[in-house]
């Protein structure tokens, strides 16, 4: 049984959040701890936890997640120059919150993928 997050809270508006960009399947919202001039997360309506609970009946919302991404890139002014979209899945992936998000990162070239360590 999924467990709902701050996330499903905010796709409600119960609590703030600076939402850009909302329709009947995807909610976006700026990171509230951004890494980059443009750090929004891009999520589904619907409460999915991981990649790894992905089906294929989720395969409309979740390329919606890439349309709105492209979009929003447009309208913040960083789909030229460029941007990352990224996802982390459970713990060696570094996820935090469990409804499986798209972060768009932009606006200052990123470096590389990876921290080398
Ligand atoms: P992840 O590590 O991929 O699970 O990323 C979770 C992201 O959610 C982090 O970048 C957090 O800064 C962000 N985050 C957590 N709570 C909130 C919130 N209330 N509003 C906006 N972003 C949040």
């Amino acid at each position: 049984m999924a467990v709902e997050t701050i996330f499903s809270k905010i796709i409600r508006k119960e609590i703030p959040a600076d939402i850009v960009y909302q329709d009947e399947l995807v909610t976006a919202f700026r990171d509230i701890n951004p890494q980059a001039p443009t750090h929004i997360l891009i999520i589904p309506n619907k409460l999915i936890p991981t990649a790894n609970d992905v089906t294929e009946a989720d395969e409309t919302t979740l390329g919606r997640l890439f349309t709105v991404a492209a979009r929003i890139a447009k309208e913040e002014g960083i789909a030229e120059d460029g941007y990352r979209l990224m996802m982390n899945c459970n713990r060696h992936g570094g996820q935090e919150v469990y409804h499986i998000h798209m972060h768009l990162l932009g606006g200052r070239p990123l470096g590389p993928m990876l921290l080398r360590q």
